[in-house]
């Protein structure tokens, strides 16, 4: 028999989604990724180690126990979980809508809520994932761990050349100095405006045509510098940063809908009302970074997982499935 209504992603959109909906009396299901070796259910704020931000710790938390909460208050209401080797495709070509994982099993479902999040690129270096494991100096997130003391009036280093590079350096001159803006060409890609407004603060030093080799440091002190490579001389020197912070862009898990759902051209879900959480296949709604190529924080995640989680509800409602 068809589920009424499924969730897929675990991450802070995927499990407000399910409190609200098992508070419905929708009897959610949560597909819970993450179950393949080197993967982790829960999403990005599993790869964080503090989390200041979250509005309720006044002291921070940690993200994987953030993440823990999240899961038991889930389950408080009953939610129920099933464990899936992420969706490998899902049919929402006609009611109920199918889902399919990459081990073969199968479901089915009225209603749909997409919470599959996005994740951050990275350079893909040994020594790069050596310092971001151990929470050595290493993030994609320089919103969340910025703060952090180890930066504090120290030099460090934002990669890339994007908005999201940009907003990074800048918030992070609020606790380093100088920050180097790492790009590899000799003009950002960044808007005119979020270029000049780097460039111009003080506090920030673009290091053109540069791409990082390898991530410097010990166990002890973590990362003391960044070995860079001069793209158009073929130089290598050595920058002393005590924090790396990559902004090369973010992926969204969205592989499995091509074809079925409408995506922009970077692939993250369209929503019909950005307000809302409706995709272009009526009783499928997004939440989370999988449709947010713009805040991508916890807390909004949050927020779009209650969104869709209503929306759901009187989707289902009209149809007199409740
Ligand atoms: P992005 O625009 O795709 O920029 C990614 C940057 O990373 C580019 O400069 C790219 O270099 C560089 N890069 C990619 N792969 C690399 C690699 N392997 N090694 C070194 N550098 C690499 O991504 P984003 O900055 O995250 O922005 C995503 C979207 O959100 C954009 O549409 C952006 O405008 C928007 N956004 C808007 C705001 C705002 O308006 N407030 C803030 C943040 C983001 P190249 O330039 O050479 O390709």
């Amino acid at each position: 028999m068809a589920e009424k209504l499924m969730i897929l992603g675990s991450g802070p959109a995927g499990w407000t989604a399910a409190i609200y909906a098992a508070r419905a009396n929708l009897n959610p299901v949560v597909l819970e990724g993450g179950h393949i070796p080197g993967d982790l259910p829960g999403g990005q704020l599993m790869l964080t180690t503090e989390v200041e931000n979250f509005p309720g710790f006044p002291e921070g938390v940690d993200g994987q126990e953030l993440m823990h909460f999240f899961r038991k208050q889930a389950q408080r209401f009953e939610v129920r979980i099933e464990e899936y080797t992420g969706a490998d495709s899902v049919d929402l070509s006609k009611y109920p809508f199918i889902v399919n994982d990459s081990n073969g099993k199968t479901w089915e479902s009225h209603a749909l809520i997409i919470a599959t999040g996005a994740t951050a690129n990275w350079l893909g270096l040994e020594s790069e994932q050596y310092f971001r494991k151990k929470g050595l100096g290493v993030t994609a997130c320089a919103t969340c761990d910025g703060a952090f003391p180890r930066f504090r009036d120290q030099p460090v280093a934002v990669i890339g050349g994007g908005d999201s590079a940009m907003e990074e350096a800048t918030y992070v001159t609020k606790f380093s100095n100088p920050v180097y803006i790492v790009h590899r060409r000799d003009s950002f890609r960044a808007s005119k405006i979020m270029g000049e407004r780097a460039l111009t603060n003080p506090r920030i030093k673009p290091v053109w045509n540069s791409t990082v080799e390898e991530v410097l440091g010990n166990d002890t002190e973590g990362v003391t510098g960044v070995r860079l490579r001069n793209v158009q001389t073929s130089e290598v020197s050595d920058l002393p940063v005590r924090g790396v912070f990559l902004s090369i862009g973010h992926t969204p898990n969205t592989g499995f809908l091509k074809g079925q759902l409408e995506l922009d051209a970077k692939g993250y879900i369209v929503l019909k009302n950005p307000a809302g959480s409706q995709t272009s296949v009526e009783g499928v709604f997004a939440a989370g970074d999988v449709a947010d190529s713009t805040y991508r924080q916890a807390i909004t995640a949050a927020g779009m997982g209650c969104r869709s989680a209503i929306d759901a509800e009187r989707w289902l409602a009209a149809r007199g499935i409740d």
